[in-house]
């Protein structure tokens, strides 16, 4: 492509003059500029190619440039390529019906549709909160729900401190997370049990009358990918089953086969088996969430889209009485029609037994055996395609690699150098492929990933 490196240079010159960038300072910045992508790889302007482990912001389920889903946003774009929300059309009804089939449990029955994950959160708090007639809602520390007024207050990691101008009545607990556990736990079992008491106490002390809802990410996916351990899902449901509080799960990231489960709540009625990335179906009641939030993977971001499961009983409160809410373009049928198509390669082409095969016997085996070696990786955990690799000072005392949450930058050029495309959060970096990386592929992203940590340890 003769127009190429003109085409980039530009394109980089302008968004430096132009364009104002989310989350970060507008001086001083170098982004990388991409001119093509394919499968799991993407170019610059000079035609060098990357390999994405980043699944960009964890959406790019199938890859880029996926054919079957480009020709669907090409054919729908020529016949009806927008249309007002109340109007029905193929493209909506279609991938509403696909997106309820592939619910867990039986009680899911519609979807109501939105732009992305925040207003998803907003739009099922808000139902929440009309259905049951209480305005607290509970969140996790250590979370991320988005970047509207609501879901940037429920988030409990620090994207929430500057924005936190005090959305009324949400209350943050702590969820499970053994590594660096709030409870002194030393086994999965006890920081299950203790975290499920913690829970039950502060809905004790706030009013279990006066509580809508939890949000919970099935696995909380930024903030550091903690697979809930066995039986703490369970014992949510349990908890909002006694006190008539809503379970809202998150799936915007974990959901469409990220964590090798069309939905990552899955894992509620499963257990581990000691295999690192493998668990079975556990025995017992099957617990399921009232409402489920999802955004990227459902059409991998070819064209933005989110939504919000809605389960039989929360959809009767709205049988005869108004959704006080709605929005311009509910349901696109570009960004529907895409959900159709992308759902239909990750069917057709089994990828969510892949992701989590992939998590079995490629990526999960690769990240220990890279821990094994490193004085700096201090926990690989994960399932599916969703991993994260925290990097520690100092393995006995676990002090995060760099203090304050900062990203670990030299980690971030170390990969960048090597031609891998990292997602570098804080002391964390997160391997989240597209669900179809070839395995030769990931071995070798793992591979670069190994060296530029070994980069980074050997200037420590
Ligand atoms: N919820 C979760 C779990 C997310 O990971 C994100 C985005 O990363 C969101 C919500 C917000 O989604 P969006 O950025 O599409 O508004």
């Amino acid at each position: 492509d003769p127009d190429r490196a003109e085409r980039a240079k530009r394109a980089l010159e302008l968004d430096l003059e132009y364009v104002f960038h989310s989350w970060l300072a507008q001086d001083g910045r170098a982004p990388f500029t991409a001119d093509g992508a394919q499968g799991s790889w993407l170019w610059d302007g000079a035609g060098t190619p990357y390999l994405d482990f980043s699944g960009q912001l964890v959406f790019t389920n199938i890859g880029f440039s996926e054919p079957r889903v480009v020709k669907a946003i090409a054919d729908q774009a020529a016949r009806l390529a927008t249309i007002a929300p109340q109007h029905a059309n193929d493209a909506r009804s279609e991938a509403a019906r696909l997106i309820v089939e592939r619910a867990p449990g039986d009680w899911f029955r519609k979807v109501f549709f939105t732009n992305g994950g925040a207003d998803a959160i907003e739009n099922a708090v808000r139902m929440a909160r009309v259905h049951t007639g209480r305005r607290k809602v509970l969140s996790r520390y250590r979370s991320y729900h988005g970047n509207t007024t609501t879901a940037i207050n429920l988030t409990g990691d620090p994207r929430r401190w500057p924005n936190d101008y005090g959305a009324e009545g949400v209350v943050h607990t702590f969820g499970p997370f053994l590594y660096r556990s709030a409870f002194h736990a030393t086994t999965e079992e006890e920081e299950c049990a203790r975290a499920l008491e913690h829970l039950e106490q502060v809905i004790a002390l706030e009013g279990p009358a006066t509580i809508a809802a939890i949000v919970l990410e099935s696995i909380p996916g930024t903030a550091g990918i903690m697979v809930p351990p066995a039986g703490y899902l369970r014992g949510v449901r349990e908890i909002c089953d006694r006190h008539g509080i809503l379970w809202i799960a998150d799936e915007v990231m974990s959901g469409f086969g990220r964590a090798g489960r069309w939905f990552a709540a899955e894992l509620a009625n499963e257990a581990p088996t000691g295999v690192p990335g493998e668990w079975k179906p556990a025995p017992g009641p099957q617990a399921v969430p009232d409402l489920i939030t999802f955004a990227k993977g459902v059409n991998s971001g070819y064209v933005p889209l989110g939504g919000v499961l809605v389960s039989e009983h929360v959809g009767a409160t709205f049988g005869s009485r108004a959704f006080p809410g709605g929005l311009t373009y509910s349901g696109h049928p570009l960004a529907c029609a895409a959900a159709v198509a992308n759902i239909g390669v990750l069917t057709d082409d089994s990828l969510i037994e892949n992701a989590d095969r992939l998590g079995r016997e490629v990526l999960g085996p690769g990240l220990h055996a890279l821990a094994a070696t490193s004085s700096i990786i201090g926990e690989v955990r994960g399932a599916g395609a969703f991993w994260a690799v925290e990097l520690v000072r100092d393995k006995q005392t676990r002090e995060p690699l760099v203090a304050g949450g900062a990203p670990v930058a030299a980690l971030t050029k170390a990969c960048m150098s090597r031609g891998l495309i990292p997602f570098v959060n804080g002391s964390r970096t997160h391997v989240v492929p597209a669900l179809n990386i070839t395995d030769e592929e990931a071995r070798y992203g793992l591979a670069l990933l190994g060296e530029a940590i070994a980069e980074v340890e050997s200037s420590l």
